[in-house]
C-alpha cells in the first residue's frame, strides 16, 4: 500500500498515497494498528478535501500521545515543506466572501509531539495570505485560503451583511 514516513515537527507522519486511502475508509489495518470505525467516521471530510485538492495537500496519520491512537492529519505544502494545517471556515469581514482556509496557527495540530510549544511559534510565523476577494485580512492567520471563483458555489450560505 502506498505510503512515504515523513518526519514533522519532530515526529513521524505517515503521508498516504491515493491508493492507500480506500484501505483506512475502509477501516482495515493500517500498518500494525487498527484503525478504529470512529477515527474513519472523523477522518472521511478531511479525505474528501485532499482528493480534491491533489497537488496542494496530502493526508497523513501520526500516532501520537501516550496511548499512541491514530490521528488524522491534513499536511499543506508551504514552500517546500509539508506542514500541518486544520482546515476550516472562514468569513471576510470585509467582503463577505467565505471559504475554506488552511490555518497552521491552531495549537491543537501539535499537542503530542515532541516540541508543541516550538512547532506552533514556527506555524504563527509562517506567511500568511489574506482574503481572495478583496485581499484584506481575514479573522484567522490562514496559510491557505481556497480561490474565490472556486469558493462560490460553496458560500451560498455567507451572510451579505
Ligand atoms: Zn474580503
Amino acid at each position: 500500500m502506498g505510503h512515504k514516513e515523513l518526519e514533522i515537527d519532530c515526529a513521524k507522519v505517515y503521508v498516504l498515497e491515493s491508493d492507500a486511502w480506500e484501505i483506512v475508509r475502509a477501516g482495515m489495518p493500517f500498518l500494525d494498528r487498527d484503525i478504529s470505525p470512529s477515527f474513519v467516521a472523523s477522518g472521511a471530510h478531511e479525505l474528501e478535501f485532499v482528493a480534491s485538492h491533489q497537488n496542494e495537500f496530502c493526508f497523513g496519520l501520526d500516532r501520537r500521545g501516550r496511548l499512541k491512537k491514530w490521528g488524522a492529519v491534513i499536511l499543506y505544502k508551504y514552500d517546500s515543506e509539508w506542514i500541518r494545517v486544520h482546515v476550516e471556515r472562514d468569513t471576510c469581514k470585509h467582503c463577505g466572501w467565505a471559504g475554506l482556509i488552511a490555518l497552521a496557527a491552531e495549537p491543537a495540530l501539535y499537542f503530542g509531539t515532541p516540541d508543541p510549544e516550538a512547532a506552533f511559534d514556527r506555524a504563527w510565523n509562517r506567511r500568511v495570505v489574506g482574503c481572495p476577494l478583496c485581499g484584506n485580512a481575514l479573522p484567522r492567520r490562514p496559510v491557505w485560503v481556497e480561490a474565490a471563483k472556486h469558493a462560490m458555489k460553496d458560500s451560498q450560505q455567507s451572510r451579505h451583511s
